[in-house]
Parts: C-alpha cells; sequence; structure tokens
C-alpha cells in the first residue's frame, strides 16, 4: 500500500464530524439529559457568533506608509520557531509586509545582528514582536536590548505570554543543574555518546571555557523560566501555540492601521485576537454535562463526533481557556490543551479545569453514586496531572515552580 494510501484509509475509517445541516437538526430542539436536567444547546448562530473572523487587512496595501516605512523586529527567545513560522500562515500578506516594514532583526529568516540592534537610537523600532519564554542570560539581554529601542513590545504565542512548555521545566527540583545533567548524561543518545567519547567523566557544557584561541562564552541558563512580561514591559498579547491566523491578521490589522492610517493602537494591555468567552462558546460540540464515572484518552475510544470530549470523559480544558483559535482541536476530535490561557477573569488556568472536571463526577447529595476513594481512584489515572493542566501557563501560574525547602524534599 502506497504510503499516502494509509493515511486515506485511516481518514476513510475515522468518525466523521457530522455534516452541518445534520447538526443543524440536532440542535433545533432541546435535549434532556439521562437525568432529565436539561442541557445547553449551542445553536449553530450562537457558535458563530463566538467566532473570530479575520481581520479585514484592506489597510495593508502595496506601497510604504506615508510617513515611511517602519522598522520591525522579531525575536525568537526560548522558542521553537513555531511561533516565527506561524507569521507565515498571512499567506500572500507576507509579501506585503515588506513594503510596510523594515524587517531590522528576525534571527530565523534574515540576517540582522545584536549589535546592529545595539547601535540603532532608543525607540526606533517601531514594533518588536517575540516569541518565547526568558530561560537564559541571552533570552534576558536580548529581549531588554529591544523593549530599550521598541515603541511597542508584542508577546507573541504561548511561551512568551505564559511560559509554555519550556516553563515545565520549573518543576524540576534541582533546576537548571538537575536539568543539564539529566539532558547531557542521562538521556539514551547523550549516555551512549558520554560513554564512548568521555570515558573519564562525562562532559557538561559549561558558561565558560578557556580555550587555545582565548575565553568561550555561552548563555547562562536560569533555574526559572518566565514569562516576557515578568522581564520587560509588554505592550499587548497574542497567545496561542503558536497564534491562529485569526489572531495574527488582527494584530497585522493593528499595526497596519497604526502605519497607514494614523489609527490609535489598541489599550496597552490587550490581548489581541480572543474573544471575550471561553473556548466552550466557539466549540460546536454539543454539551450535555453528563457525569463521568472514568476518564480516557481518545484513543480508547470511538469519539462522538458531535458531542463534547468531557461528556465522553476525555478531559478537555475548554471550560478554563480564552476562545480565539474557533476551536480548532476540539472540532477534529482531540482535547484543548489551553494553549491560549485562561480567560481574563481566570489567574490559575490548571485550578479552574479542575474545577470544571470536578463538577461532572457524581457527587452531589441527590445522585451521589461514587465515593471520594472512587474519584482519587479515577484522578490517579491522569499521567503527569501538572503537565496536563498546566502545559502551557506553568510560567504565569501561582505555583511557578518547584522548591525545596530547607532540608526537606
Ligand atoms: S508558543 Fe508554541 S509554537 Fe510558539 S514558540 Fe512556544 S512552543 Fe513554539
Ligand atoms: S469542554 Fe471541550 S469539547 Fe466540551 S464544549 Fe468545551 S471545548 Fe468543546
Ligand atoms: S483548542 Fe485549545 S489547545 Fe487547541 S489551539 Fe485552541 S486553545 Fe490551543
Amino acid at each position: 500500500m502506497a504510503f499516502f494510501d494509509r493515511f486515506r484509509k485511516k481518514e476513510k475509517d475515522a468518525p466523521k464530524a457530522a455534516p452541518a445541516k445534520k447538526e443543524a437538526k440536532k440542535e433545533s430542539k432541546p435535549m434532556a439529559s439521562s437525568k432529565g436536567a436539561e442541557c445547553v444547546m449551542k445553536t449553530p448562530e450562537s457558535v458563530a457568533a463566538a467566532q473570530l473572523k479575520m481581520a479585514d487587512l484592506g489597510a495593508l496595501l502595496p506601497g510604504a506608509p506615508p510617513n515611511g516605512k517602519i522598522n520591525l523586529a522579531i525575536y525568537w527567545a526560548a522558542a521553537c520557531g513555531g511561533c516565527d513560522v506561524s507569521l507565515l500562515d498571512v499567506n500572500e500578506r507576507i509579501l506585503t509586509i515588506g513594503d510596510m516594514a523594515n524587517i531590522v532583526m528576525w534571527p530565523i529568516a534574515a540576517d540582522g545582528k545584536e549589535h546592529d540592534i545595539a547601535e540603532m537610537a532608543d525607540g526606533s523600532i517601531t514594533v518588536s514582536i517575540i516569541s518565547g519564554a526568558v530561560r537564559n542570560t541571552e533570552n534576558e539581554h536580548m529581549v531588554k536590548l529591544l523593549r530599550k529601542k521598541s515603541v511597542i513590545v508584542v508577546s507573541y504565542g504561548a511561551c512568551a505570554c505564559h511560559g509554555g512548555s519550556p516553563a515545565l521545566a520549573n518543576l524540576i527540583p534541582g533546576g537548571k543543574d538537575e536539568l543539564l545533567e539529566y539532558v547531557y548524561t542521562k538521556t539514551p543518545t547523550s549516555a551512549d555518546f558520554q560513554a564512548e567519547y568521555n570515558s573519564s567523566g562525562a562532559v557538561i557544557p559549561q558558561s565558560e571555557y578557556e580555550a587555545p584561541e582565548g575565553l568561550l562564552t555561552l548563555p547562562m541558563l536560569y533555574d526559572t523560566v518566565k514569562t516576557l512580561d515578568q522581564v520587560i514591559d509588554v505592550d499587548y498579547y497574542v497567545p496561542g501555540c503558536p497564534p491562529m491566523q485569526e489572531s495574527i491578521s488582527h494584530l497585522l490589522k493593528a499595526v497596519a492601521d497604526f502605519a497607514y492610517n494614523g489609527v490609535a493602537l489598541p489599550p496597552k494591555g490587550a490581548t489581541v485576537g480572543v474573544v471575550s468567552k471561553t473556548l466552550c462558546d466557539q466549540c460546536p460540540r454539543r454539551k450535555e454535562y453528563r457525569r463521568i464515572t472514568k476518564i480516557v484518552e481518545p484513543h480508547q475510544i470511538d469519539v462522538d463526533p458531535d458531542l463534547c470530549l468531557m461528556d465522553q470523559g476525555i478531559l478537555c480544558l475548554g471550560p478554563a481557556t480564552v476562545g480565539g483559535c474557533n476551536a480548532r482541536c476540539t472540532r477534529i476530535g482531540q482535547p484543548c490543551r489551553g494553549c491560549y490561557g485562561p480567560t481574563p477573569a481566570v489567574q490559575e488556568q490548571g485550578a479552574s479545569a479542575l474545577t470544571a472536571i470536578a463538577s461532572l463526577f457524581p457527587v452531589l447529595d441527590d445522585d451521589a453514586t461514587i465515593e471520594e476513594d472512587a474519584i482519587a481512584d479515577i484522578m490517579s489515572t491522569i499521567k503527569d496531572p501538572l503537565g496536563y493542566f498546566y502545559a502551557f501557563t506553568m510560567g504565569k501560574s501561582l505555583l511557578k515552580r518547584h522548591v525545596v525547602e530547607k532540608g526537606g524534599k
């Protein structure tokens, strides 16, 4: 069987999303749950109203803005590069960005060095779009430098806004030393390498090395990974891992309106590309608030294409996540992992998600069917609960990091 045919077959066998017509019919009258309580139904209109549309980028016309091109810097701190690539999601509009702006720095795509930026006058960069968390001395130096040189700093993507996956390293009790030791001596590939090439003792990168040619230096890791706004003042936030096309279009529109038409920017501190409701309000799945007695992964069941994933026992962070991505994951049968971060009303996304899940266990007085111990058993089936509930927001959570108390663990 040809390589791609295997996937075609899988697609054919996979549960299909309900056609729009069928969904409309299903949602046309209220349904009752097995316990007789009225379900919350979402009409296609209400879901459509909660969708974030692409911004009209009409203002971003070919040709330079009336006052000349603006300066734009795009920088990645502790990032995977996905945020940089996501900027290309504006499709052919990327070509007109060159008309609007001089790209003075974009390490993944263009030349432009630290000293070029250092030589620029303060405030001469109109916008710096920074992705990634701050996890080492170089990240900190660069974001502070860009802040000094920029009028507007945008915190772009989950890692910059909430710490993202890099901030999960804050849960390592021994901090950077334990992290380096593990990565360079314990992972199978590094252990093999060390055994083969460094038989006199494992070599772990140091921040300084006196080579015959002179002193070589590397950036130093920090014990605690920080969000961008824990290090510098941030003007706007664009969450997501990476941000969706709609979010990027809203950011570009704000910048283009400002550059071409002098339109005032959004209020400082605004989060661009989100709606005022939770992800559940953007999700077309039918929510019945069924009581769950078992937690499952999507691959363990035949996922109902229309029913809320939580109702099927799949942990979904939609109730604790701000809407903006148009429910990309849940539409294809994958639970939301919360990459857009919490709603403004919530500080602890993980705790908020736990509350939503707890409300689905049958423990209310009038319908109690399972004991506390049974709930503890069910919850214990969640592998890596901190990693699940704080996959993107550990940097911003009140927990922040693992601490070792004196004399304790
Ligand atoms: S937010 Fe996601 S895509 Fe962006 S840098 Fe972090 S991990 Fe990569
Ligand atoms: S919990 Fe998840 S699957 Fe259910 S409605 Fe909310 S976002 Fe959709
Ligand atoms: S559904 Fe959740 S995890 Fe998926 S893109 Fe949206 S916010 Fe991120």
